[in-house]
C-alpha cells in the first residue's frame, strides 16, 4: 500500500536529503514545492519574478500559489506503477495550506498516513545552511566545514563544475525564514498532534540514523 507522509522540520532540518532517500527506496514520489517555486523562479515569467523576489528575501510566497501548485503535481503523481505514496516535503507551510491538502487528498480518495516532525537545535540549523551548496547537474548536497567536495570546484558524484549556493542561503534570509518558520509553520505540529497523525524524529543524527527512524514510522501499522 503506498503511505503518503509529510516531513516537517525548519529550513535545514534534512527533509529533502531524507526525501530523496525514500525516493530511492521505497518508489515513493517526492513533492517540495521549494524545488517546484525555484524551477518556476528559473522560468523568466511573470509569475517567476514575484515569486523570486519573496524567496531571495526568506519569505513565504503566497498559500494560493503552492497550493495550485501541488494540485497540479497531485494529479500527474500517482500513476506509475509501484508508486509508494507521496513525501510532501516543504509543504504544507500553513493552516491554510494544511487544509488544502487535506480537501485535495479527501477529493482524490486518498489518506496522509504520517507527519514525521524532523527536530533539530536553531543553532544546528544556522550551522548546516551557511555553509550549505549543491550541485547544479545532479543535486549532490555538500557542505565547506562537514562534506566538502573530494576536489574543489568539482562534484564528486557527477564530475560537474557546476556548484551552487541557494540566494537565500545566507544568514539575512535565514533569519527570516526561521522567523516564518516559526512563526507560520511550527503550529502545524499542534495541528497534526490533534489529529493523531504525528511522530517526531532526532534530525540531529547521522543521516543513516535519520533514516532508520523514518523506515519504523511508515513501517508500523
Ligand atoms: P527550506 O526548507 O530549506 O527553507 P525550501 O526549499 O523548502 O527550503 O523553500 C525555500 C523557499 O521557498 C521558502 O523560504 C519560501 O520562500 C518558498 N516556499 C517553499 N514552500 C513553500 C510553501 N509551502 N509555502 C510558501 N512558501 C514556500
Ligand atoms: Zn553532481
Amino acid at each position: 500500500m503506498p503511505k503518503n507522509i509529510i516531513l516537517l522540520g525548519p529550513p535545514g532540518a534534512g527533509k529533502g536529503t531524507q526525501a530523496k532517500r525514500l525516493e530511492a527506496e521505497r518508489n515513493m514520489v517526492q513533492l517540495s514545492t521549494g524545488d517546484m517555486l525555484r524551477e518556476a523562479k528559473s522560468s523568466g515569467t511573470e509569475m517567476g519574478r514575484r515569486v523570486a523576489e519573496i524567496m531571495d528575501k526568506g519569505q513565504l510566497v503566497t498559500d494560493e500559489i503552492v497550493i495550485g501548485l501541488i494540485e497540479e503535481k497531485l494529479e500527474q503523481g500517482a500513476a506509475a506503477r509501484d508508486f509508494g505514496g507521496f513525501i510532501f516535503d516543504g509543504f504544507p507551510r500553513t493552516l491554510k495550506q494544511a487544509d488544502a491538502l487535506e480537501d485535495l487528498m479527501a477529493r482524490k480518495g486518498q489518506t496522509l498516513d504520517a507527519v514525521i516532525e524532523m527536530q533539530v537545535d536553531d543553532a544546528a540549523l544556522v550551522r548546516r545552511i551557511t555553509g550549505r551548496f549543491t550541485c547544479g547537474n545532479c543535486g549532490a548536497v555538500y557542505h565547506d566545514e562537514t562534506k566538502p567536495t573530494r576536489v574543489a570546484g568539482t562534484c564528486d558524484v557527477c564530475g560537474s563544475t557546476d556548484l551552487r549556493r541557494r540566494a537565500d542561503d545566507n544568514e539575512e534570509a535565514l533569519k527570516t525564514r526561521l522567523m516564518e518558520y516559526y512563526k507560520k509553520t511550527s503550529p502545524l505540529i499542534g495541528y497534526y498532534y490533534a489529529k493523531g497523525k504525528l511522530a517526531a524524529v532526532d534530525g540531529l543524527g547521522e543521516m543513516d540514523a535519520v533514516a532508520a527512524a523514518i523506515a519504523k514510522v511508515l513501517d508500523k501499522g
